[in-house]
C-alpha cells in the first residue's frame, strides 16, 4: 500500500554545500540559553549517526537571555546550523511557522529546545517517512513533570476540540513531528494568524502515522507556557476549527425562549383566571440576571470570532525577522552613512 520513498544513497563524493538537505530540523527557542548546549550535544550526536544530509534551523523567538549569542556562535562553527532571530516574542506556534518557512529539506522535523522531544527519536521519524508516510507525529505517553492540573485541563481540552471541531486531534499529540515537503508547502498556503499547528496538520490529511514516546522532564530552564498562554492556545484551537460555540448560543437561546414562553403562559393564566397576582420580585430579578449574563457571554463569544476576522483582514505579516544567519543575510552595510 505504501510506496517506499527512494532516497539517494549516501554519496561517496562530498555533495556540494549549496544542495538542499534531506532533513531540516526546526527548533523554536525562547530563553533557553541554559539548555541549548545540552540540546546541541544530543542532537548533533544523533544527526552524525544517520546518513542523511541535514540542516538545523533555530528560531530565536525574542529571547533576552543570551540564547541568540549561543546560536550565532553555533552557526560560526557549524555551517549546517541556520538561525533566525524574530524581532520580538511572537509565540511558539508562530516561531515554528517561521522555521517551517525557512526550512528547505525534503522532510522537516519540528522539536522543542528543552529536550522534552528526545532527538533519539529522529531516526525512527525518518524511517517512517521513508516507508511512505507524509506526517509522522508523536504522542506523549506520559509527561514526567506535568502537574495533575495540566493533565486534567489537557484532557478537557482534547475532549472539547474533538467534539466541537470537524477534525480529530490525538490527545497528547506533541509539536514534535516530521512533515514531508509537500505538507510543509501545503501549510504555507494557510496564512491564518491564530495558528494551532496540531489542528492544521490534522486538517490537512495526507498519510499520517503516530509515534508514541515518553517525554522526559525539561532538561533546563522552565516552561514558557503559563496557564494564561495555554488557555489562549486552547481558545484559538477551538475557535479556528469550530463554529459550534456560535451555534450553541442559538440552541441555548431557543431553549430559553421556549421555557420563557411556557412560563409566560403560566403567568398570564394566573392573571386572567385567578386573583392570585404574583408579586414575584425575586423571580424577576433572577430571570433578568440570568438572561443578562447569557447575553453577555454570547456577545463575548461573537466578539472573539469578530476579533479574529478583524485580525485576518489586516493582513499583517505573521512575524518579522530581525536577523538571519542562513546564507540569505542582508549585506551588512547597506545603511546610509551616518553623516547623512
Ligand atoms: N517557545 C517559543 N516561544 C514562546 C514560548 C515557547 O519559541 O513564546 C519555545 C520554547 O523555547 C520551547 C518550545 O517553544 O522550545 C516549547 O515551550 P515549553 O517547553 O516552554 O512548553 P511546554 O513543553 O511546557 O508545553
Ligand atoms: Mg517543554
Amino acid at each position: 500500500m505504501m510506496t517506499p520513498r527512494t532516497m539517494s544513497a549516501p554519496e561517496a563524493t562530498n555533495p556540494p554545500p549549496s544542495r538542499t538537505p534531506e532533513v531540516s530540523v526546526v527548533i523554536p527557542v525562547f530563553n533557553e540559553a541554559e539548555g541549548l548546549p545540552l540540546l546541541w550535544t544530543a542532537l548533533s550526536e544523533t544527526l552524525s549517526r544517520i546518513s542523511v544530509t541535514w540542516e538545523v534551523i533555530f528560531v530565536d523567538d525574542g529571547s533576552s537571555d543570551g540564547s541568540w549569542e549561543i546560536l550565532s556562535g553555533l552557526r560560526r562553527t557549524e555551517p549546517r546550523v541556520k538561525a533566525l532571530r524574530l524581532s520580538r516574542n511572537f509565540g511558539h506556534q508562530i516561531a515554528l511557522t517561521a522555521g517551517l518557512e525557512a526550512a528547505t529539506g525534503a522532510a522537516v522535523i519540528t522539536m522543542d529546545a528543552d529536550l522534552q522531544h528526545p532527538p533519539s527519536l529522529v531516526p525512527e521519524l525518518l524511517r517512517r517517512w521513508r516507508e511512505g508516510y507524509d506526517v509522522v507525529y508523536t504522542v506523549r505517553q506520559d509527561t514526567a513533570d506535568a502537574s495533575a492540573f495540566k493533565r486534567l485541563t489537557s484532557k478537557v481540552f482534547y475532549w472539547i476540540i474533538n467534539r466541537a471541531g470537524r477534525i480529530h486531534i490525538e490527545p497528547n499529540a506533541a509539536d514534535f513531528r516530521l512533515l514531508d515537503r509537500k505538507v510543509v508547502d501545503a501549510l504555507r498556503l494557510m496564512p491564518e494568524r491564530r495558528r494551532f499547528l496540531r489542528g492544521l496538520v490534522s486538517w490537512m490529511g495526507y498519510r499520517q502515522t503516530a509515534l508514541p514516546y515518553k517525554a522526559p522532564p525539561r532538561a533546563a530552564g522552565h516552561t514558557k507556557y503559563s496557564i494564561h498562554r495555554m488557555a489562549r492556545l486552547a481558545m484559538d484551537a477551538v475557535l479556528s476549527f469550530s463554529t459550534l460555540p456560535l451555534r450553541m448560543a442559538f440552541y441555548l437561546g431557543s431553549l430559553l425562549a421556549l421555557a420563557s414562553m411556557i412560563y409566560l403562559g403560566y403567568v398570564l393564566a394566573l392573571v386572567i383566571f385567578t386573583d392570585r397576582a404574583v408579586p414575584g420580585w425575586s423571580s424577576i430579578i433572577a430571570v433578568l440576571l440570568l438572561f443578562g449574563s447569557f447575553q453577555l457571554v454570547v456577545l463575548g463569544l461573537i466578539g472573539e470570532y469578530i476579533a479574529r476576522i478583524y485580525e485576518e483582514t489586516r493582513q499583517r505579516p505573521l512575524y518579522l525577522v530581525a536577523e538571519r544567519l542562513d546564507g540569505h543575510e542582508r549585506p551588512a552595510d547597506n545603511r546610509p552613512p551616518s553623516s547623512l
